[in-house]
């Protein structure tokens, strides 16, 4: 059996218990080595097989995963945060269905999550942004016209732009084209939940100049929207006010002074 997991963002500790145990009982472990912590392949047993995706192209990834199906051998393809962002794992499943192999899928916290925590934001902030629209700059994968980053800057939600630290300058240019004010709150997260993680708190406008200042180049995360800093309205679930399917509203309550 060969399964696709989600090796998170970084931090050894931020796979899931499944994925860990996946890669406790694997004969052999192929792992994207651009980006995944080797510190995770600790839990590998004794004479576990393992290859570094980072130097392979397709073919040699399915040569390798044919050969331990074959021999009975039970393995991992470990990709970072969650492999169905940006991981290339369709055309390996789709190679393997064509050859009858089976796999699984089993799901990470991705960077955009680790982020976050970096941050200590929420991406859905009431009266701010209800969306979150997780995107990149074309690069040498190129992105559907349709989905320029300035049409999507255009619903001012807020946005996680991966794959696009270097081009910064490109990448505020098209946020403020879309419509988004030049100081809107932005933030660079390098490396979230590594031990060397930065976060840089700056504006759309000043992306490009805080990167440089701190050498930051790539494996960053760019997030932009008022969520950021903006005046929110606080949540109706938990507004003593407001009747869910848990909780009775106490009459004549809330703590929103604004709200009555
Ligand atoms: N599947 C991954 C994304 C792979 S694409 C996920 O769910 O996170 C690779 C890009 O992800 C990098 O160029 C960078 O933009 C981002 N990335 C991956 N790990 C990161 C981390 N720990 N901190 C910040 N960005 C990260």
């Amino acid at each position: 059996m060969i399964t696709f997991v989600g090796a998170g963002p970084g931090a050894e500790d931020l796979i899931t218990v499944r994925g860990q145990e996946l890669l406790k009982r694997a004969d052999i472990v192929i792992y994207a080595g651009s980006l995944v912590n080797p510190g995770l392949l600790r839990v590998c047993p004794e004479g576990c097989e393992i290859y570094n995706s980072a130097k392979m192209t397709l073919e040699e990834v399915i040569d390798v995963m044919r050969d331990g199906q074959a021999r009975g051998k039970e393995i991992v393809r470990l990709h970072t945060g969650d492999p169905c962002l940006y991981g290339a794992i369709r055309e390996q499943m789709d190679l393997l269905d064509k050859e009858g192999i089976p796999w699984e899928d089993c799901p990470g916290v991705s960077s955009f999550c680790g982020a976050a925590a970096a941050l200590g934001a929420e991406y859905t902030l009431p009266g701010i942004s209800q969306s979150v629209v997780i995107t990149r700059m074309a690069g040498r994968t190129p992105v559907p016209e349709k989905e320029s980053i300035a049409s999507f800057a255009a619903h001012q939600a807020t946005m996680v732009i991966f794959l696009s630290t270097g081009m910064l300058k490109e990448l505020s240019r098209e946020l403020i084209r879309g419509g988004y004010a030049p100081d809107t709150p932005a933030a660079i997260v390098y490396k979230a939940t590594w031990s060397d993680e930065k976060v840089l708190r700056c504006t759309v406008e000043t992306l490009e100049e805080t990167a440089r200042a701190e050498h930051v180049t790539k494996t960053a995360l760019i997030i932009a929207g008022r969520v950021l800093d903006g005046d929110y309205e606080r949540s109706k679930l938990y507004d003593p006010g407001f009747t869910t399917e848990f909780r009775e509203a106490v009459p004549g309550k809330t703590e929103d002074p604004g709200k009555e």
